[in-house]
């Protein structure tokens, strides 16, 4: 199974007719996917049968179910489908692929229930066309209700119906975005629809909608003609301090008073914090799992060196340290050496019989994600996307942020989703890449780096695992996983025949990152040792003589007319293959878009084609 696919689950498919089987059954193996059928069609291994109607088995396991495929006609399933539906933010995706297996339709949940995206997965992977009809979508803009998903921010109030209808009008949207990222202001096309800030008098620019993105609570008329809406990123910690066996209803109560006269969204919250002593408090920990907040402990040592508003001598001769809501508030919203404010300096609220709570808020320049970040090390082979694996092109269709040098982002561009954060680094710049997948994805985004060819050849896997081992990383999070692609040497050998048809080695004539004599050490080896080899930047503008003295120690053991295939921009619109022999190779072209393959003294060629044989014993044979 395909392991990007488990964000959509569980998704069920339903199948009625055979046609319908052939298509769904292996899909379903490969996107882990239940397929249903009815109990008239022939049992299937890894399928369920369902008794009776299919709408009432649908309305059965409607509930349990993120994503539906059905492979049925669209005005049935709009009809099985209506009693059941809710609202955008309830409603599972909903699939349908036709009969034939040449559409893949996005029919409902585009952007919250995820099935556009759903829809161009699946799509590419049968080799259909993906129809998606929402207007963002074809105007290539982010879902505006989809908008602060990867940033764990909290879709607030506000008339979401009429603000997206404005966008997909090209009308004019206000955005005032005071708190969170503006990474997805990078990608926006040059023609999107927002306006940032408030228009100066003299501009005769007029807004006919309004996006916040604050962690202000804001109260809208759902009849205004001025529509507006609301993103919470989450940047507020609440610093807590309390008296012993306070309730939980106490603490809850408090908060929502406090936000409510500063005007804060509770949607907000990013998370609690307080001293370690209060770490087993009982209404505390009741309150942060209900809520499902993260509760951020400190110690009195590391309370009393911030400095605080309201210190407390009493507090100091308790606890030791002078403040614990205020300084742990403070705390906890420091994050990455950027300092954080007190936006709410402390409030004491008493109870007579349910104890008394101490409240601070601090506010964090970053928002907190809630998520587990995820590295994607792709491979994406060698140009083309058809020479790109079904996993690596899930992987990068799911990532919130791609990252990887222009040329390749252009070549994966049709798998890319409007909300995607696109990073591109000059060619040069592999640290400094690596460095920022690792930090995207320790704030939790699901970061995808891109390699051509594979990415743990002369690519960015080992690059990004070494990285993380340097800073520390624990071997789970953030979760990593490596998706394999074609690398150059087997592209470019499938251009020429099979000369990789016996043992081969690679060797990169680059000394950027490898002294020359080792090179030098490992190119008599190859040479000596009768391997095939595949030879990895062979030749650039500044160095050019590595490949001279490759030629000549070759020549010291290899017939001068071994077959040498020199392969250029496999599978890339420019490809240009040759092949020539060991003596005259250096006359042609070899650039560092070129793979060289050096043939063993077995190899032969064949017109256009070199053959290295399976084994040497059938040498003779070929004589
Ligand atoms: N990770 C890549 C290799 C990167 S090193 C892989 O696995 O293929 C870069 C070198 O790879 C280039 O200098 C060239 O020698 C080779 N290369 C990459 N893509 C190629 C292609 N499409 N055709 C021929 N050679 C290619």
């Amino acid at each position: 199974m395909i392991t990007s696919f488990v964000p959509f689950h569980p998704i069920a498919a339903i199948a009625t007719t055979p046609q319908a089987i052939e298509i769904l059954h292996p899909l379903c193996q490969q996107i882990g996917a239940t397929l249903y059928l009815q109990n008239t069609v022939n049992t299937l291994e890894n399928t369920q049968i369902y008794q009776g109607s299919l709408k009432d088995h649908l309305s059965t396991i409607w509930s349990q179910n993120k994503a539906f495929i059905f492979c049925l006609a669209t005005g049935a399933v709009v009809r099985l489908i209506a009693p059941l539906l809710r609202d955008k933010s309830h409603d599972p995706a909903i699939i349908i692929i036709d009969q034939k297996g040449e559409f893949v339709i996005s029919l409902c949940s585009g952007h919250q229930g995820k099935a556009d995206q759903l829809t161009q997965l699946i799509a590419h992977l049968i080799n259909a066309k993906p129809i998606i009809t929402g207007a963002s979508n074809s105007l290539n803009l982010p879902g505006i209700d989809v908008l602060g998903v990867p940033f764990g921010w909290c879709k607030g109030q506000g008339n979401w119906t009429q603000i997206s209808s404005l966008i997909a009008q090209g009308k004019t949207v206000q955005v005032i975005q005071e708190v969170g990222s503006t990474l997805w202001q990078n990608n926006l096309p040059n023609n999107h629809p927002f306006y940032f800030g408030f228009p100066d008098i003299n501009e005769c620019i007029k807004p006919e909608g309004r996006i916040w993105i604050s962690a202000t609570q804001r109260r809208f008329s759902e009849k205004s003609n001025y529509p507006k809406v609301q993103w919470h990123p989450r940047v507020l910690w609440v610093g807590i301090g309390c008296v012993r066996g306070t309730s939980k209803n106490l603490i809850e109560r408090s908060i929502h008073q406090v936000f409510k006269q500063y005007h804060l969204a509770i949607d907000a919250i990013a998370g609690i914090a307080t001293i370690d002593l209060k770490a087993d408090e009982i209404g505390l920990i009741e309150y942060c799992q209900k809520q499902q907040l993260t509760l951020k402990t400190f110690s009195p040592n590391v309370l009393k060196m911030v400095e605080v508003p309201n210190p407390s001598a009493i507090v100091e001769e308790e606890v030791g340290t002078p403040s614990v809501a205020e300084a742990s508030a403070i705390c906890a919203a420091f994050s990455s050496e950027i300092s954080a404010s007190l936006i709410v300096s402390k409030q004491i609220i008493k109870s007579e019989n349910e104890g008394t709570v101490t409240i601070a808020i601090a506010q964090s320049k970053v928002e907190y994600t809630n998520r587990i970040g995820q590295l994607y090390l792709v491979g994406m082979g060698p140009g083309s996307l058809d020479q790109m694996t079904p996993a690596a092109k899930t992987a990068v269709n799911q990532a919130d942020v791609i990252i990887g040098y222009s040329l390749y982002l252009d070549l994966i561009s049709p798998l890319k989703r409007p909300e995607q954060i696109i990073e591109a680094l000059p060619i040069t710049q592999e640290k400094q890449r690596a460095l920022r997948a690792i930090e995207l994805a320790k704030w939790g985004l699901t970061v995808a780096v891109i390699s051509s060819g594979d990415c743990g050849i002369y690519g960015m896997a080992g690059l990004v695992l070494e990285e993380l081992q340097k800073a520390g990383w624990d071997g789970t999070i953030p979760q990593v996983e490596v998706f394999p692609g074609i690398t150059a040497l087997q592209a470019a050998a499938s251009r020429v025949g099979a000369p990789l048809m016996h043992d081969f080695c690679a060797i990169s004539l680059s000394d950027l990152l490898t002294p020359w004599e080792v090179i030098q050490k490992r190119i008599e080896a190859a040479a000596m040792g009768d391997f095939v080899t595949a030879i990895y930047n062979p030749r650039s503008h500044t160095r050019t003589e590595q490949i001279v003295y490759t030629q000549q120690v070759f020549l010291k053991y290899r017939d001068p007319q071994t077959p040498v295939a020199l392969v250029r921009s496999a599978y890339r619109k420019d490809e240009k293959i040759t092949v020539t022999c060991l003596q005259e190779m250096l006359r042609f072209t070899i650039d560092m878009l070129t793979t060289v393959i050096i043939g063993n003294s077995s190899t032969y060629r064949h017109n256009n084609w070199m053959i290295t044989p399976r084994g040497y014993n059938q040498q003779s044979e070929k004589e």
